[in-house]
């Protein structure tokens, strides 16, 4: 069996960061884990892959959720990336943070903005801002858009029409006002957290990746993690882990894993035949997501995406573009624009982001809808008060797990929704538009409070920021503490989305970053 220091499994965002920082000392050695492939081909280059690689299963796991009551017992689709890179190859592209104020909520020793502002600027290599907020010399790149699309100052200009402030940088001083969305993207192309940061380093000798190689359960000598039983090429085999194992395998797939090696309810674990470990009954609790409703315009204008014969010359001719310069509709991340808005002044903070997208974006482009052109103005609830979770649907490791992310199960978040359709439909019907308006689709007839209340019920969906299912915290229910150890066992770490405390309001890739600097230096014992 392999012997390694560190064991981690699953390449996503956080397990390259990982990955990347632990290796750069050559006395350690490294093992990832990735169920997925290499994640280096032109559907996850070329920023309009994306198109691709959300609606089907490639490079993607294609989860459902259980029927959701409160959205009329539908089983909405959750798309998370599988292969190096993780969901950050197939994601949106959109550097934000959230709020300041999310991380001093946490409460959480080392983990206030003043404290993770200098981990987010030690990932960030922005292009354009730098100063206080931001770093120039990181990693990951920040970019503005490539694309050049007039619609965006459309956008900007209905916004303004609507009453609505603007800002040039989210991730500031001030999160509020609609803009244009910096993207982690360079030169035209996307920039995964894989080639950020595992591509460069995979020559290094003390780092073995293994792609296709699906962790089962984590090995426990007593109650040490010890290493990792995973399958590969029909094969199963182990790595062993010296120092510690590290899950990284996202909110819907670490729980799972501490689950399958009897960390859980014990009760549920008995009733799957798993022998129990730790009674654990806070893993794969506290789910949360942001969940989003959309808003979808016709548009006569090959300015938006579409399969007219316009719309595909246009592609046509903008991909030979892409080819010269880098620049154009390929390397759209489609939602180009968007904001932090509040629903109601008196708010201390943002309540309502809103992604503005340059396309058909019904149902994640699993329909031949997509084909129309059209644009879209997602609204969704910043700090959703529903909690769900993730369980086991059964003992076998290959299978999918239970996801019941119970939207609208609080119905405060009903509330904020229905604000934010409203204020997306203000600035959708704002006079900028007009040259480009043909008509509302779906929810033309959502007039009313009820109609409105109808139409989300029957349409909303995630925007894909499943979080909080491994929970950090100092309190006995936590799943792990402040230095994102497991509780009640040794060597044993999470980081990824799912040790979020509270979901912050914002996109969540920079955030999880972040998380995996942070945790690299405390693992390094260096962590301020
Ligand atoms: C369609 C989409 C659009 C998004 N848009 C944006 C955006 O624009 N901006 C933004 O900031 N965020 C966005 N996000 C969210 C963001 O990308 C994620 O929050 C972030 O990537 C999560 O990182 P993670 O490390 O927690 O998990 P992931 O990046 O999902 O990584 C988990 C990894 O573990 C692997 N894995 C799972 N189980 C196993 C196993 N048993 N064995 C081995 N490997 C395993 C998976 O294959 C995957 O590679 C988007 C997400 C999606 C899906």
């Amino acid at each position: 069996m392999d012997e390694f220091d560190y064991v981690i499994v699953g390449g996503g965002s956080a397990g390259c960061v990982l990955a990347s920082r632990l290796s750069e000392d050559p006395n350690l050695k490294v093992c990832l884990l990735e169920a997925g492939g290499e994640g280096r081909g032109w559907g996850v280059k070329i920023p309009l892959g994306i198109m691709f690689t959300v609606p089907w299963p490639f490079i993607n796991w294609g989860f459902k959720t259980l029927p959701q009551p409160e959205l009329d017992f539908r089983r909405t689709y959750q798309p998370r990336g599988r292969v190096l890179g993780g969901s950050s190859a197939i994601n949106a592209m959109i550097y934000t943070r959230g709020h300041a104020s999310d991380y001093d909520a946490w409460g959480l020793p080392g983990w206030s903005y003043k404290e993770v502002l200098p981990y987010f600027k030690r990932a960030e290599g922005n292009a354009r801002l730098g100063g206080e907020w931001h770093g120039q010399e990181g990693p990951l790149p920040v970019n503005d858009s490539y694309t050049g699309n007039p619609l965006q100052q459309v956008f900007l200009d209905a916004a303004r029409q609507a009453g609505f402030p603007q800002t040039d940088d989210f991730n500031g001083a001030n999160q509020e006002g609609v803009g244009i969305y910096q993207v982690t993207q360079k030169e035209g192309e996307r920039w995964s957290v894989a080639r950020a940061y595992l591509h460069p380093v995979l020559s290094r000798p003390n780092l073995k990746v293994l792609t296709g190689a699906r962790a089962r359960r984590v090995l426990f000598a007593g109650s040490r993690a010890s290493g990792v039983e995973y399958s590969r090429g029909g094969r199963i085999e182990s790595v062993q882990a010296r120092r510690e194992v590290i899950l990284c395998a996202g909110a819907f797939q670490s729980p799972q894993l501490l689950m399958l090696s009897g960390i859980g309810d014990a009760a549920e674990l008995k009733r799957f035949g798993i022998p129990v470990l730790k009674h654990l009954p806070a893993a794969g609790e506290g789910l949360q997501d942001h969940l989003d409703i959309t808003l979808i315009h016709r548009a006569n204008s090959a300015d938006t995406l579409g399969g007219s014969p316009a719309g595909v010359l246009r592609l046509l001719r903008d991909a030979l573009r892409f080819r010269r310069e880098r620049r154009g509709m390929l390397t759209t991340n489609i939602a180009e624009a968007g904001g932090f808005l509040k629903s109601d002044p008196k708010l201390p903070m943002p309540d309502i982001q809103l992604h503005f997208c340059v396309a058909v974006v019904h149902n994640h482009g699993r329909t031949l809808r997509h084909l129309l052109h059209g644009y879209s103005l997602h609204a969704c609830a910043l700090r959703p008060r529903s909690r769900g979770r993730v369980s086991l649907a059964s003992a076998d490791p290959m299978a999918a797990p239970a996801i019941d992310p119970r939207y609208l199960s609080d119905a405060a978040d009903l509330d904020v929704l229905k604000k934010g359709f409203k204020m997306a439909r203000a600035i959708l019907d704002a006079p900028a538009f007009a040259p480009y308006r043909r008509s509302e689709m779906f929810t033309a007839k959502a007039q009313t409070d009820a109609e409105i209340e109808a139409a989300i019920r029957a349409r909303a969906e995630t925007i894909y920021h499943p979080a909080g299912t491994c929970r950090m915290g100092a309190d006995a229910g936590a799943v792990v503490d402040a230095e994102l150890k497991v509780k009640g066992v040794e060597a044993l770490r999470v980081v990824d989305a799912s040790v979020m405390p509270r979901l912050i309001a914002g996109n969540t890739n920079a955030p999880t970053v972040m998380i995996a600097e942070k945790a690299a230096d405390l693992l390094r014992g260096t962590a301020s």
